[in-house]
């Protein structure tokens, strides 16, 4: 009884550190979008790259997932995505005794089955390392064979999750991101604020050697509910691509309320073409923006071709032929309500200094200009982008006043 007693105590303080990982996952992050219709996650293609839509982290119950693979498969086609990667734990399998799985390969092939051949869903396969700090999780997306990312050898420790566990991560952490990258994994460093609990997210002596050796491509910023700005710093110092996901463990539709308005955070990736290969190149030399609530975030060259395809300015006009109100007329190709805070030399007359363009919508905002213009150059911050922690992207829109001399 005593020995039950204390294996039980330590399933507890020892499952409430996986759960703290795995609830920081689940927390709404709903946020109206006022989208053209239906919860499909819609961005323009750039001038120079199609823009794909991509989760690189969701899990099944084949390890600490609560659904079915399948379900994964509606889910990703309902949020109009072009990708999603399934990434189970490799080390971490609390249903084990259910579904027993020796082949770890296993998850992704039922998801690939369950694409329904109307659909043109890419299923990249992929697997979650599983370690404590400072190692923390990693995820190895774009593999070919998961078996060849666990230890090599040992096999499951059954009906007792916790000593699997220990067994499994036994396996050095190095061993098992070079044997990713033996297979030319995107690899990245998973929820990394997590793991450290109260204190900031700062790079490890690990993953700096890991960076060095090419082990190593990108950090998540965003997770579930969840965004870190060190993170993303993290990111920036060091050229790791910034990645944001669901690290969905439940459903898309608890987590993120979509009939609402929300959405999980996801990659906006800017590939050559709409292709497994062209995702991983794009991932691999960084070209992405994180789309998370209502902020897109990633490196200003990503993201200027991003906001010019997204906001354009249609029109600009003076009202009257003797006024110097000029209307000037935005229109909105994204699911992102823009925050444009006025930087010209001009004010609003219908609102103080930021005015929002709502997602898929036209608005006209009105300018005193103080004399008649014939061109101006209009510049605004934007407030729902951000290109570094507490720097947003401005843009400047040049044009050219249509000529009110006939009216
Ligand atoms: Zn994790
Ligand atoms: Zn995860």
């Amino acid at each position: 009884m005593q020995a039950k007693f204390a294996t039980i105590t330590g399933f507890v303080a020892f499952g409430s550190l996986i759960i703290a990982v795995a609830v920081s996952a689940h927390g709404p992050a709903s946020q109206p979008r006022g989208s053209a219709g239906g919860r499909a996650i819609e961005f323009p293609d750039t001038a120079s790259h199609q823009t794909l839509v991509v989760d690189l982290h969701t899990h099944s119950a084949f390890s600490d997932g609560h659904v079915w693979p399948g379900i994964r498969v509606g889910e990703a086609i309902a949020d109009g995505l072009d990708a999603f990667a399934i990434t189970e734990h490799l080390e971490w399998q609390p249903h084990l005794d259910d579904i027993p799985h020796p082949d770890r390969n296993r998850a992704y092939q039922v998801a690939l089955e369950a694409v329904p051949e109307t659909s043109d869903l890419i299923v990249i396969a992929g697997s979650e390392i599983t370690r404590q700090a400072p190692f923390g999780h990693m995820n190895a997306v774009f593999i070919r064979d998961a078996n060849a990312l666990v230890r090599p050898g040992v096999p499951p420790v059954p009906f007792d999750a916790i000593e699997n566990f220990r067994t499994a991560a036994a396996w050095p952490t190095e061993s098992a991101v070079q044997a990713a990258s033996e297979q030319n994994a995107f690899v990245f460093w998973n929820h990394s604020w997590s793991e450290f609990a109260n204190r900031k997210t700062e790079i490890t002596e690990f993953h700096r050697n890991a960076l060095k050796r090419g082990w190593l491509h990108g950090i998540e910023i965003a997770n579930g509910a969840t965004y870190s700005p060190e993170s993303f710093q993290i990111a920036l110092d060091h050229g790791l691509t910034p990645v944001g996901v669901s690290d969905v463990h439940n459903l898309i539709d608890w987590d993120y309320v979509p009939h609402e308005g929300g959405h999980r955070p996801v990659n906006l990736v800017f590939a050559k073409e709409r292709s497994s290969a062209a995702i991983r190149e794009a991932l691999m030399e960084g070209r992405t923006v994180v789309w998370y609530r209502n902020e897109l975030i990633g490196r200003q060259e990503h993201m200027a071709p991003l906001l010019s395809a997204s906001i354009e300015l249609t029109r600009a006009a003076y009202r009257r032929a003797d006024s110097h109100v000029l209307e000037i007329t935005f229109s909105n190709r994204s699911d992102a309500e823009f925050e444009l805070e006025n930087l010209t030399d001009h004010t609003f007359v219908r609102n103080t200094r930021v005015a929002r363009i709502p997602a898929h919508a036209e608005r006209t905002l009105l300018l005193r200009t103080g004399s008649r213009l014939k061109k101006l150059g209009l510049e605004f911050r934007i407030r729902n982008a951000l290109i570094a922690p507490g720097t947003h992207p401005s843009v400047v829109f040049e044009t050219g006043v249509e000529d009110h001399s006939g009216s």
